[in-house]
């Protein structure tokens, strides 16, 4: 019995592991988005109305551009909620969950595998974006958290959960 409990967690550490051992190639979620189509500061900005901190980066692009997988990962969640409107959830590498709201359309479904910059739907302002300028909310969430990313300020305990896309996206843009 303790053999295989023992085999057991081996296994689950493997995979794991592999998880996060994948690379993680990433390219900016938005057809033709630049460095200035993104404020470097809007990641876990306090105070952000009714969310409290901002847990994503906003990319501002017209109706109807292109949104890319920023990372090749499988589509876990496709609908609407109050906040963001029609998002997506997609898991990629190192157990990391794309969250894409706000969006005018989506053009994929739970289960589909999306390779890097495949296309996933449009830019809009779903949600509670309506009325607002049309613009991707990308937010980049743990499965596994990481409590040194932890802050005292508001919100503070929920960092853990949450990573933070401006260096990716400040890279995905350098050229
Ligand atoms: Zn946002």
């Amino acid at each position: 019995m303790r053999g295989i409990l023992i085999r057991t967690l081996l296994v689950v550490l493997a995979v794991l592991g592999a998880g996060f051992l994948l690379p993680e190639p990433f390219i900016v979620p938005v057809q033709g988005a630049k460095r200035g189509s993104y404020d470097q500061r809007s990641f876990w900005y306090y105070p952000w109305g009714k969310c409290v901190t901002h847990k994503g980066v906003d990319v501002f692009a017209e109706r109807g551009t292109p949104v890319l997988s920023a990372v090749p990962g499988i589509v876990v969640f496709k609908g609407h909620v109050n906040m963001g409107g029609n998002v997506a959830w997609v898991l990629g590498p190192k157990w990391r969950l794309h969250y894409y709201a706000h969006l005018d359309s989506t053009c994929t479904s739970v289960g589909s595998w999306l390779s890097l910059g495949e296309r996933l739907g449009t830019v809009g302002n779903s949600g509670n974006a309506k009325g607002k300028p049309s613009h991707l909310h990308y937010a980049i969430r743990r499965i596994l958290p990481a409590p040194w990313r932890n802050t005292s300020g508001p919100h503070g305990t929920r960092r853990m959960w949450f990573v933070d896309p401006t260096p990716l996206l400040d890279r995905a843009t350098r050229h």
